[in-house]
């Protein structure tokens, strides 16, 4: 990933990161560069992972524009009194929204890194409820090659699970 298509991503709104963010900042562009090309294709092209790391903003509102896949439905209606089933396509978004919370730009940038890695592992898994997720999300960012920051968002947080 070239790091003009990382600064376009993370001024898109695709990716909002408030300016209070620095280090935040910082750190997803740093995974965006580091995560497989196709991973990160997926991110910025498709928007398959959505992230929001808000400000001091008491409240805010971010347009977003993707693209769905059309998926077949049916639809059951009664007409003079006798059922009919209709068809019909309606556009279906799978997406994952990450959300960073403020407190993590006072973390050591290394934990920041692996919590950004982290959510975006189980926005690419779809997997994000559960103990095996948790496994599952953190296997995946070793083999990213995010081990040493697992190990210091392990060190930092003994909340971490695996
Ligand atoms: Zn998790």
């Amino acid at each position: 990933m070239e790091p003009e298509e990382i600064d376009d991503h993370l001024t898109s709104g695709y990716w909002q990161i408030e300016p209070e963010r620095p280090k935040t900042r910082r750190a997803c562009a740093a995974v965006l560069a580091r995560l497989p090309e196709e991973i990160a294709d997926r991110i910025i092209y498709s928007h398959e992972v959505l992230l929001f790391a808000p400000g001091g903003s008491l409240g805010q509102c971010l347009p977003y524009s993707l693209y769905g896949q059309m998926i077949p439905k049916q639809m059951n209606v009664v007409v003079n009194g006798s059922p009919q089933s209709h068809s019909y396509e309606m556009p279906h978004f799978k997406f994952c929204l990450v959300y960073l919370a403020e407190e993590l730009e006072k973390e050591e940038y290394p934990v920041i890194v692996a919590v950004v890695a982290h959510e975006v592992a189980h926005g690419i898994l779809r997997e994000v409820f559960g103990d095996e997720c948790e496994r599952q999300a953190d296997l995946q960012i070793i083999e990213w090659g995010f081990e040493a920051e697992l190990q210091a968002l392990r060190d930092a947080n003994p909340h971490h699970r695996y």
